[in-house]
């Protein structure tokens, strides 16, 4: 492993140890076909900004409303990304200060819910996250969590389940959006069914807010009361969350990211989370917000075209789900074979599958990361054909073959640099 003290020259003097695993981590997103659709490559502006001092500073409160003196600059920083953010998905208020996905949610609850109170979202292995009242979360414990699925012959939600059981549980906040979800979400027809049991509806977009703000997905702002996203997947920016709403609600999340949830806010986050919304607004974003789902789709054709089977047949957006069962290796089996042929996925439940949440049945893959190596469509019958020989090899135990695909693999990254990378640039 080279070592590389140009890039962080205090750091290397500081704390060589830490050091050196930076420079391992730089080497190894280089060099690996990175195809987990919640991540992606930052830009250096927004690594940048993340590094700043901005971090140094406390600042309870809003812009203008501070429990802290010397804000003259993080109010301008906040004002900024929050601005940003209101003008990119068309919202009017946006609050840019939840730690992460988990805690915006949770910061959801409590300006719309008591502890108690029936919460309705998808379940975790039909697709859903965590945090939409999932048993083993806060959000299961603490609230009555109902959950929805998917249609077992179409792989795609089952709105009869859902409008049936809000009907029945009237829950306080109806959760749409997941992160095994490999199709358009239909907000409008969450919107009725939140109208007709007087529901807050709360879109979180945490893996698909790169394609809405790009035109590569349908927006959830006409139908839902809250648009919950996090920062760091298809949206390129910082790890950090937004929550975002009508104004008629802006007191009420306000009050719930601080001072119900948290302190001060993250300020250099917020400063990295300005610099991504004014990238993910410029002309070349929408184009790869496009790249990006035509990527996906011609990686699907290109698996199906070699017999794997995809839940709901196929995709619309950045991530498809593929159910091993008929290949007979284990979703964790592949997903660490793949690791040592340089591909990085991770293993993934399928809808009602047989096996063990921790043992699953499924792998899951995006192309979030690759289209911003430059990848296009035409790489994508070879991803597949990378995914199936590893697969294979996953099967007959053949390291050999993983060798040989981990070569191939790094001999195509390295004709494409990743966004942020030194080792790239
Ligand atoms: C990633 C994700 C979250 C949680 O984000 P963290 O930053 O990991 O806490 C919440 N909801 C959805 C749908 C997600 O995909």
């Amino acid at each position: 492993m080279t070592a590389h003290p140009a890039t962080h020259p205090a750091l290397h003097a500081a704390d060589p140890e830490l050091a050196a695993l930076v420079d391992a981590e730089e080497q190894l997103q280089a060099d690996t076909l990175r195809l987990i659709p919640s991540e992606n490559y930052v830009s250096a502006a927004v690594l940048e900004a993340t590094g700043t001092v901005l971090q140094n500073k406390y600042s309870e409160g809003y812009p203008g409303r501070r429990y802290y003196e010397g804000q003259q600059n993080i109010d301008l920083v906040e004002t900024l990304a929050v601005e940003r953010a209101k003008a990119l998905f068309g919202v009017e208020h946006a609050n840019v200060q939840p730690y992460s996905g988990s805690p915006a949610n949770l910061a959801v609850y409590l300006a719309f819910a008591s502890p108690g109170d029936t919460v309705l979202g998808m379940s975790l292995p039909m697709g859903g996250h965590l945090t939409h009242g999932w048993g083993v979360s806060a959000t299961g414990t603490w609230f009555n969590g109902v959950q929805y699925g998917v249609r077992a012959d179409t792989g795609r939600i089952d709105f009869d389940q859902v409008r049936d059981l809000a009907l029945k549980e009237r829950p306080k906040i109806i959760f749409c959006g997941g992160t095994a979800v490999p199709r358009t979400i239909d907000f409008a027809a969450f919107g009725a069914i939140a109208r007709e049991v007087d529901a807050v509806l709360v879109a979180d977009i945490a893996h698909i807010a790169g394609l809405v703000a790009g035109g590569a997905h349908p927006s959830p702002v006409p139908h839902a009361d809250v648009v919950a996203t996090t920062t760091h997947k298809t949206l390129r920016g910082p790890r950090g969350a937004m929550l975002m709403s009508r104004a008629t609600h802006a007191k009420a999340i306000d009050k719930a990211v601080f001072p119900g949830l948290q302190g001060g806010p993250h300020n250099h986050t917020t400063a990295a989370i300005a610099v991504a919304l004014r990238e993910a607004s410029a002309p070349s974003f929408r184009e790869y917000a496009h790249a990006v789902v035509a990527n996906a789709k011609a990686l699907a054709e290109a698996l199906l075209a070699r017999g794997f089977d995809l839940v709901s047949g196929g995709t619309d957006n950045h991530l498809v789900l593929i159910d091993l069962t008929s290949k007979e290796v284990p979703g964790k089996v592949a997903a660490k074979a793949l690791d040592r042929a340089g591909i990085v996925v991770n293993y993934n439940t399928v809808p009602f599958d047989p096996r063990k949440p921790f043992d699953p049945s499924g792998i899951r893959i995006g192309t979030p990361s690759l289209t911003s190596r430059g990848l296009g469509t035409a790489d994508m019958p070879k991803v597949a054909e990378w995914i199936d020989r590893g697969v294979r090899a996953a099967g007959s135990a053949d390291e050999e073959a993983l060798a040989t695909i981990r070569k191939e693999v790094a001999d195509l990254m390295a004709a494409h640099p990743a966004p942020g990378l030194p080792l790239g640039a």
